[in-house]
């Protein structure tokens, strides 16, 4: 058995890492694009291409859906891999509408080649519920079976445990368990329940961009937020925050909705607040569908009759269209 890492090797972006189980098999562990400082100095083909042997690959698994973990996924089609892509029942039904964003922003307008890497996507894909071991099918007689667990970072979010039976003649190769953290979300973080430790591991692979960094505590945040914004309704200021669309975003809105549903004067009280992305109203909708993976907390104020993602001065932009002013003559 041996790990190759075909990305997040010397920066924190475009992970992918192969797990080498003999000759004839290997698995993927995601396939994320380069981005930030690591794009510069380097060519989009450096950048985008797959520029590994594929021909072992027999799945691709996928830990969670952020850009830098599934960027690449086109590029990976495109090179001939049709093996099936694993991913929770959640990051199953966000990832085609991440792979189309980056398409359109990144790629192509050309609305049938998205339309064809988009069914081509769904046609691979497999969604398997968390906790559970699936099976994949790998050829001669080597197996593997894989697990993904709650990581807490984003809805969907995984990391998985693989156990590795390779078929090794005249070797005494034993059954490895190895697990791939993907990114994992800090405990005490809103909505998704704290990860919890795999019960064993021979190998662990960790991705580790703050492991040098020391958070803030969630309620100092939380009291931070609300201090601007007392400050921003004394000034009659508006407050803009970007973040991003997937998991940032929801967190936000969580924290907001517990500031409004708590404030102590009417100002505060009815803030509003106005979320400008389609790509971001699209996701909450798929928080609030997946309510069964938000923590005891989120399930708790949901019993108390509180809309935590769709409060009633929350203002989702669904689209751009048809909002664009013409200069005029
Ligand atoms: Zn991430």
């Amino acid at each position: 058995m041996k790990i190759l890492h075909h990305g997040a090797v010397n920066g924190v972006t475009g992970s992918c890492h192969q797990l080498i189980v003999d000759v004839n098999n290997s698995l993927l562990v995601d396939c994320g694009l380069f981005q930030g400082a690591e794009t510069s100095g380097r060519g989009d083909d450096d950048l985008l291409s797959i520029e590994f042997d594929i021909s072992t690959v027999q799945a691709l698994l996928v830990t969670h859906c952020h850009i830098d973990h599934v960027g690449r996924l086109p590029y990976l089609l495109a090179a001939g891999f049709n093996g099936p892509i694993i991913a929770t029942e959640a990051t199953a039904a966000l990832l085609p509408m991440v792979i189309e964003d980056a398409l359109k922003v990144g790629v192509t307008r050309n609305q049938s080649i998205i339309k064809a890497c988009l069914a081509r996507l769904k046609e691979q894909l497999i969604a398997v519920p968390y906790q559970q071991w699936f099976e994949v099918t790998l050829k001669e007689a080597s197996r593997t079976k894989v697990k993904f667990q709650p990581a807490g970072h984003i809805l969907g979010s995984a990391y998985i445990e693989i156990d590795v039976k390779a078929d090794v003649k005249g070797s005494d190769q034993t059954a490895k368990h190895v697990v791939f953290s993907g990114d994992l979300g800090a405990t005490y973080s809103p909505l998704l329940a704290s990860p919890k430790s795999p019960y064993k591991a021979d190998v662990v692979v960790i991705e580790s961009t703050y492991g040098d960094k020391n958070h803030q505590g969630r309620r100092d945040r939380a009291k931070s937020l609300e201090k601007v914004l007392i400050k921003a309704i004394s000034d009659n200021g508006v407050v803009i925050i970007p973040a991003f669309s997937i998991g940032r975003t929801q967190e936000l809105l969580y924290e907001l909705e517990q500031i409004t549903a708590k404030a102590k004067f009417k100002k505060l009280a009815d803030i509003e607040v106005i979320v400008d992305s389609p790509m971001a109203a699209k996701f909450t909708e798929h928080y609030q569908h997946f309510q069964t993976l938000w923590d005891a907390e989120a399930k708790m104020r949901v019993k108390q009759g509180r809309q935590l993602l769709n409060f009633d001065s929350l203002y989702m932009v669904d689209t751009h269209r048809g909002q664009r002013h013409e200069p005029k003559h």
